[in-house]
């Protein structure tokens, strides 16, 4: 259980995934529970031949019923049901590629420029968790009547 409030408090008792909070003292057992996800990081960590323990796993804090650990499944982050995104991106490779080659990611297009600000905004505070220490920045680009959305690193 060391390990389990250690990611915890360094991920601000948040899971990663669903970025809703992960109360430390429900049950182990239960779906809304504490659970460490062992996710490897990204193509990144795989490409250098790391292994388990080998420092290539980067460990975040999740729901027990948000963890994908235990599946195959790869983890998806949900964009925000408020925002107005057309064609959004997904969130952890289009990240995953601004980790690895920084740049710049075309994330959604947007009706309004209110929409396109909301949509950055969110994103910008998102990955912030997400990939903390990665310093994205949003640019909105008016173009063909719609806004879009891209993350810099
Ligand atoms: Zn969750």
């Amino acid at each position: 259980m060391a390990r389990l409030s250690e990611v915890g408090e360094r991920d601000g008792w948040r899971c990663w995934i669903c970025d809703e909070p992960v109360d430390p003292d429900q049950s182990v057992n239960d779906d809304r529970g504490p659970s460490v996800d062992e996710r490897m990081s990204d193509k990144r960590a795989k490409a250098k031949g790391k292994k388990k323990g080998d420092g290539g796993l980067t460990e975040r804090l999740a729901h027990r019923g948000c963890n994908t650990g235990k599946g195959k499944v790869e983890a998806v982050i949900p964009w925000a049901d408020h925002l107005f995104v057309v064609d959004p991106s997904p969130i952890i490779p289009s990240v995953d590629r601004l980790v690895k080659k920084g740049g710049r990611e075309v994330m959604a297009r947007c009706p309004t420029q209110a929409d396109a600000q909301q949509a950055a905004d969110w994103l910008v505070d998102r990955v912030s968790r997400l990939e903390p220490g990665l310093g994205v920045t949003a640019d909105i680009d008016a173009g063909g009547g719609q806004f879009l959305v891209s993350l810099r690193a």
